[in-house]
């Protein structure tokens, strides 16, 4: 009896230690698991829902970067001068930008974070600002500034960061060549970076006026990219 005790007992042991070797291995290499491998980040373009365990192999490719959130680049919004009028002091050309009133002295606003890409005096602009806006492909402009007051110059900026003032009469760049527009400042935003654009001709970075239609160059409708950009 004792033998035959003993043989049970070694083949129960045997048997009960057989049966943990062999218990195969989930993906995620855990014994008698049962993880579903997959990519479980749900940003990715291959997220899958079911996936108890990250695989390692995610893939954003094909994601479009969150873009960024734009705001006015005045406290009051009231348009003087619409985007794509043609201009009786310009020879018929087509605005590229807003003209939007404010008396000399309004503080301007970045529109969205990004990097002073050109800041300094400019023609018919007295001082100029233009942001680029990599996240977005895109590059703000501001014209018409004050050189007197307060100016950001280079370096990064916030959305909502005062850049500069509106200009007085007497150094937005009229010069006394044109007829008197009044303080207003002038904003458009425009695809890529001013650095993709030449520095002569109607394609040139910084135009107030073109030839061709402005949205034929890049050129964009500045309300309509904010109302499409803002929360
Ligand atoms: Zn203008």
């Amino acid at each position: 009896m004792g033998v035959i005790r003993n043989f049970s007992l070694l083949l129960f042991v045997e048997l009960a230690f057989w049966g943990c070797e062999e218990e195969p291995e989930d993906c995620a290499g855990v014994a008698g698991g049962d993880n579903i491998c997959g990519c479980t980040d749900s940003k990715a373009t291959n997220y899958d829902s079911t996936a108890t365990f990250d695989d390692g192999n995610c893939n954003y490719e094909d994601i479009e970067p969150p873009s960024s959130i734009y705001r006015y680049p005045l406290d009051e919004y009231s348009i003087i001068q619409d985007f794509g009028n043609p201009s009786n002091d310009f020879n018929q050309k087509y605005h590229s930008a807003e003209d939007l009133y404010g008396t000399a002295g309004t503080p301007v606003y970045a529109v969205a974070n990004g990097e002073i890409s050109y800041s300094g005096t400019m023609g018919g602009y007295g001082w100029l600002i233009t942001i680029d806006h990599p996240e977005d492909d895109v590059y703000s402009l501001y014209g018409h500034l004050s050189s007197k007051r307060d100016k950001v110059t280079e370096g990064e900026v916030q959305m909502g960061n005062i850049i500069a003032y509106i200009a007085d009469d007497d150094e937005d760049g009229s010069g006394g060549e044109y007829p008197d527009w009044g303080p207003h400042l002038h904003f458009a935003i425009r695809q890529g970076s001013r650095y993709d654009y030449p520095e002569n001709g109607d394609n040139r970075w910084m135009a107030g006026y073109t030839y061709v239609y402005p949205t034929e160059i890049g050129w964009l409708d500045p309300t309509d990219f904010i109302e499409g950009h803002s929360q």
